[in-house]
């Protein structure tokens, strides 16, 4: 019989504590309103389950753990109030990779010493070490697309749909030598550590070939499934560890993360092995062309007929993040408003570079949550807006979703802010956005481009108001 000593007690009551912690937090931050309440409680839920485990058997010195505490701590304060809050979508994607790097480590230290386990054990450490591997480097290319520091598009070679079939194949090799151990399979003389980092080497090989062919528009399901990886990974390193907590949070994380990516979809219009697979499809030509010519308007002509507009829609994109306009536009909305007009904000589930990026920048600005729309409430009643103000916005605007069939992003639901009366597109120049393809909203009749900062014009915008 397996005694059950009072500190297993202590222990398992604070897991489940933490695990109530997680789901409760997880519920609040489903709100705009509520999630600060529900990152504190996850934070705290966090701590209870580090610090419980410390109490559990097989840990290393109290030392070591305080060390890493005072180390992560360090680290986690000083990246919070170092990183800009437009590089915040890369931070999010490296966290996501390290995530992944944890679990490799923990199916590597679970094997180091011995790899004399059962069946089961040898199984969850081998998903632990090679989603983990898949989650790190695929979050460092993502990073690296994010940033602009590689393309952004999709990027393939010949014969990498051969290349990948052989790396699967290695893959699953590999996985059979390192479950059934190679000393016990007939003929096969290799020492098992050869196995293990070979098996290391090419989970991180596989998350590269993953994610490089993937870019353009699909990156946002991307990111969203390498979240749901780091989920999946931690949750196989918990079964490989006997560790409650950690197969919970891990399974927690692993589930929001396929439902983002489904959310993430749907939005897109894709499907998820439609986006998976997409770089390794021929791309259909095109051969609509974009006709009209693009109308530039001063900041100082665009305020005649925002002073005139009854209603205002206002469409955020990446450039309100690079540009922090944020602020400046919820002057011009109290200035719009008191002159009588009504002024809607509309969220595409895409805009900007990670799930949830405009909310996060106009919750900053304190702008209502009232007053931001869905794209489909938008969509219905868009052609009755006076003025769409699009704000570095320019994929998910971009109507050759709607009528360029062969378009990348063909058959993707966008703010149809071209419908609206009057369009207004700030931005600096003639730039296409993070999918690269031309905007025929720029030529549309009804379009004027108000080229510049998005700050500066919204600045210029809100002093010709208060002249
Ligand atoms: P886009 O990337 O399509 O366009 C942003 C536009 O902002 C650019 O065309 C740029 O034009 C303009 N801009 C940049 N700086 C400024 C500035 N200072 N002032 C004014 N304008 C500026 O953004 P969208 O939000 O429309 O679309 C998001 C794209 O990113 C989609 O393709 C989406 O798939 C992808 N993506 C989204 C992720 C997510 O999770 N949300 C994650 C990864 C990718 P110019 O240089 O001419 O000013």
């Amino acid at each position: 019989m397996i005694e059950t000593t009072t500190t297993d007690l202590i222990i398992n009551f604070s897991y489940v504590l933490a695990a109530a912690l997680f789901i409760f937090g997880l519920k609040l931050l489903g709100h705009p309103s509520s999630a600060r309440k529900g990152n504190f409680l996850s934070a705290v839920a966090m701590l209870i389950a580090i610090v419980v485990t410390m109490f559990d058997n097989n840990i290393v010195s109290f030392q070591i753990i305080a060390i890493a505490m005072l180390a992560g701590s360090i680290l986690g304060v000083f990246a919070a109030r170092m990183v800009a809050m437009t590089a915040m979508p890369e931070m999010v994607s490296l966290l996501n990779g390290i995530g992944g790097l944890a679990s490799l480590f923990v199916a590597w230290a679970t094997v180091a010493g011995t790899s004399d386990y059962g069946v089961f054990t040898m199984v969850v450490t081998f998903l632990a070490l090679l989603i983990g591997g898949v989650t790190f480097s695929g979050s460092l290319i993502a990073w690296a697309k994010l940033s602009e520091r590689i393309t952004g598009r999709s990027v393939t070679f010949s014969g990498q749909v051969v290349f990948n079939s052989v790396l699967v194949l290695v893959i699953i090799f590999a996985a059979y030598l390192f479950v059934a151990q190679p000393a016990m399979v007939a003929g096969i003389n290799i020492d098992f550590n050869v196995v293990l980092y070979t098996a290391m080497a090419l989970a991180l090989l596989f998350g590269i070939m993953l994610v490089l062919p993937i870019g353009g528009a699909d990156m946002p399901v991307v990111i969203s499934l390498l979240n749901s990886y780091s989920g999946l990974a931690a949750c196989a390193a918990g079964f490989a560890l006997h560790n409650n907590i950690l197969i919970v949070a891990g399974s927690l994380v692993g589930a929001s993360g396929i439902i983002l990516t489904n959310i993430m979809c749907k939005a897109m219009n894709r499907s998820l092995s439609n986006v998976l697979f997409s770089g390794f499809m021929p791309a259909t030509k095109t051969d609509m062309v974009i006709e009209g010519e693009v109308k530039p308007l001063s900041a100082d002509d665009a305020y005649y007929v925002l002073e005139a507009a009854q209603s205002v829609v206002v469409i955020p994109g990446y450039g309100m993040a690079v540009a922090q306009a944020q602020h400046a536009m919820k002057e011009l909305q109290q200035l719009l408003e008191e002159n009588g007009a009504e002024v809607a904000y509309a969220i595409h589930p895409v805009a900007g570079r990670m799930p949830g990026h405009m909310n996060v920048l106009l919750a900053e600005a304190d702008v209502s949550y009232e007053q931001l729309f869905e794209m489909d409430e938008i969509n219905k009643r868009i052609q009755n807006f006076d003025v769409a103000m699009v704000i570095g916005a320019n994929d998910v605007v971009n109507p050759a979703a709607r009528e360029m069939k062969g378009s990348p992003i063909y058959g993707m639901p966008v703010i149809n802010a071209d419908l609206a009366k009057n369009v207004f597109v700030l931005k600096r120049g003639m730039a296409s956005g993070f999918a690269g393809i031309d905007n025929p909203l720029f030529f549309k009749p009804n379009c004027r481009m108000i080229f510049g900062d998005a700050k500066e014009t919204l600045g210029s915008m809100i002093r010709q108001f208060s002249d």
